[in-house]
């Protein structure tokens, strides 16, 4: 169980409201976004000042709400839109990007992503955006055709989103981030997409951990869609890097923040590593994705689950799949 920096947020998650703005440790700022309509509840933004201006990690969900959201409580917490120096994005899913182009038009800030996340790097080296990445892994499932093409339709409406934002800055790997006396370092740490980044602030001694590592519950993997993709592998190896941070606090993008980071990513590992040793003990007998993956332990049984969550367990299990097989 992860200890949670601030009860109010953690308890606010739990009840499943959206919490106020808090402060996480001295000049970081938790600034929670409504995410309407979606079982996340909220996506939290977290703001870090510097002597040089501020710095804003992911941008929320592209929806008049969320912005109005975020401008108010920048506003509530004594801060300034136009101050903002640079964007930082964990990864490109659309609750992370939405508003990036906003702020970067109200202040100048440059944008920054992993180049792996990059749609127009993914459209040379990958031959496409989500929907042909998420179309080509569909294939391999195993799935019945009316499965696959009704998972595939339901994911049309939640594609549509920056596939074409432009980055001010798109590092391959890691990437460090000078502001006055704040580093910032970008780690690239990939798993739940291929571009995944995390950001350290050194001083301060805290992660943002953007979808790795939450404060509870497994990491989704990313969808396979190349030969030679293992996004489990590539998360076993991610937490790693981050437990070896010797960091004090993660700031997770949805739940809350918390300490302790070590215990939660060995126990992470442990899920998701007990989850390859099902999925190879399985293939001995069952011979596709969709076979397995109502063998799985979820929160709820594969057959309550609705299409979008069936399509993301579905992913999931092909990736696990990949990491036992390759
Ligand atoms: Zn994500
Ligand atoms: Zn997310």
């Amino acid at each position: 169980m992860s200890i949670p920096v601030n009860a109010r947020h953690a308890s606010a998650y739990r009840a499943r409201d959206v919490p106020a703005p808090l402060q996480v440790t001295d000049g970081v700022w938790a600034v929670p976004v409504p995410l309407r309509g979606s079982p996340l509840g909220f996506i939290t933004v977290f703001l870090i000042e510097t002597p040089e201006g501020l710095v804003l990690i992911d941008a929320g969900y592209e929806h008049p709400s969320c912005w109005e959201s975020f401008t108010r409580s920048v506003a509530e917490i004594g801060h300034d839109l136009a101050a903002v120096q640079l964007v930082l994005l964990t990864h490109n899913h659309p609750d992370h990007v939405g508003f990036a182009d906003r702020v970067r038009a109200a202040s100048g800030a440059r944008v920054v992503m992993g180049r792996d996340d990059d749609f127009s790097h993914q459209n040379r080296v990958r031959g496409g955006g989500f929907l042909v990445q998420l179309g080509r892994a569909l294939e391999q499932t195993g799935a019945p055709r009316e499965v696959i093409d009704g998972m595939y339709g339901d994911a049309i409406g939640v594609a549509r989103h920056s596939e074409s934002l432009d980055l001010d800055l798109a590092p391959e790997r890691d990437s460090e981030h000078v502001l006055g006396d704040v580093t910032i370092l970008g780690l690239h740490t990939p798993g739940h997409t291929y571009g995944h980044t995390v950001y350290v602030d050194t001083s301060r001694g805290v992660v943002f951990t953007g979808d790795t590592m939450m404060a509870e519950g497994p990491t989704q993997l990313a969808i396979p869609s190349l030969p030679g993709d293992d996004p489990a592998g590539d998360l076993l190896r991610s937490l790693d890097r981050i437990r070896d941070l010797e960091v004090e606090i993660a700031c997770p993008a949805h739940q809350f923040p918390y300490r302790d980071i070590a215990a939660r990513a060995d126990e992470l590992k442990a899920f998701h590593q007990a989850e390859l040793d099902t999925v190879e003990r399985l293939l001995r007998t069952h011979d596709s994705a969709w076979e397995i993956v109502p063998h799985l332990k979820r929160t709820k049984p594969w057959e309550e689950l609705g299409t979008g969550t069936k399509r993301f367990a579905l992913i999931h299990t092909l990736s696990l799949i990949l990491g036992v097989t390759r």
